[in-house]
C-alpha cells in the first residue's frame, strides 16, 4: 500500500516524543531529533562505541578481548534519555512503525561503512517465538527489513533461531552469557536451504536494536560463522557508552 494511504489509516508518530505528526512532515520532529546524542565520528572499529577523539581504534572492551566473532560494528545514538524511552515503546508498546525511522537514521549516519563492508545478506537477531507471539513482531527484523531494502540486499529473517527462552543473565560473566546464548540459538530453515543451494552468505550485516554488553551479538555471530559466514558486521541503533 502506498505510504500516504497508510499514513491516513495509521497516523504516524514521532519516534522521540510519540506525538502525532502532520501528514507529509518528517517522521521525527526536528527539535526531537536534536535532543538525541549521536555516537559521533570517533568510534570503536569493532563495536561502534564512542572512543575519545584520536584514541585507539578499539574501545576498552574490544581491546581487552582475545577474539570475537564479528569484526566491525556501527551504531547511531548513545543509549540514554529520550532514545531509551523510544526503544521501550518500540519493543514493548507496539510502536513497530519506529523501525523505519531507526533504519533511516542508521543509513544516514553509517551508510558509507555499511556499503563499504560489501555484505551479501542482512540478518536480524532472532527472538524466541513466545516473545514473538506476545509482541507480534521482532523489533530487530523491523529495522533489518528496511536496511536490506535500502542496501539492495536479501533479508534472511529465518536464518537464525532462538530455540530456548533465556532469562536475563546479569549475574553471569560476559563469557558465560555468550556460551549460554549460543546454546539457545540454532540455524533456521533458511540456513539449511541456502546451504543446499550453495548460497550461504559469507559477509553478513547482523542487526539488533541495542548494543549493551555485546553478548547477544557475539553469540549470534559465532553461530553465523558456524554456518559458513566469514565476516560479520554488527549494526545497532543505540549503544551504551560505558564498558562491561
Ligand atoms: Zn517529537
Ligand atoms: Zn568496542
Amino acid at each position: 500500500m502506498e505510504s500516504r494511504i497508510l499514513d491516513l489509516l495509521y497516523p504516524p508518530r514521532c519516534p522521540v516524543c510519540d506525538g502525532l505528526r502532520p501528514i507529509g512532515a518528517p517522521r521525527c520532529h526536528p527539535a526531537c531529533r536534536g535532543k538525541l546524542t549521536p555516537v559521533g565520528a570517533d568510534t570503536c572499529m569493532r563495536c561502534g562505541k564512542p572512543v575519545p577523539e584520536g584514541a585507539a581504534e578499539y574501545c576498552y572492551d574490544c581491546a581487552s578481548k582475545q577474539e570475537s566473532s564479528f569484526e566491525r560494528g556501527v551504531s547511531v545514538f548513545l543509549y540514554e534519555g529520550d532514545i531509551r524511552e523510544s526503544m521501550v515503546r518500540f519493543k514493548f508498546h507496539g510502536r513497530e512503525e519506529y523501525g523505519a525511522w531507526y533504519a533511516g537514521e542508521l543509513l544516514a549516519a553509517q551508510g558509507a561503512k555499511l556499503r563499504a563492508f560489501g555484505a551479501d545478506a542482512v540478518i536480524p537477531v532472532p527472538i524466541h517465538r513466545r516473545k514473538m507471539r506476545r509482541r507480534g513482531y521482532n523489533q530487530a527484523e523491523r529495522i533489518a527489513r528496511v536496511l536490506a531494502e535500502e542496501l539492495n540486499l536479501p533479508l534472511y529473517d529465518d536464518y537464525l533461531r532462538r530455540n530456548r527462552f533465556t532469562v536475563p543473565q546479569k549475574e553471569l560473566s560476559n563469557h558465560e552469557r555468550v556460551r549460554n546464548l549460543m546454546r539457545a540459538l540454532e540455524p533456521g530453515r533458511q540456513a539449511d536451504r541456502l546451504r543446499k543451494q550453495q548460497k550461504t552468505p559469507r559477509r553478513v550485516i547482523l542487526v539488533d536494536d541495542i548494543y549493551t554488553t555485546g553478548s547477544t551479538l557475539e553469540a549470534c555471530s559465532a553461530v553465523l560463522k558456524s554456518t559458513g559466514a566469514e565476516h560479520v558486521m554488527v549494526a545497532t541503533i543505540c549503544i551504551g557508552g560505558g564498558y562491561v
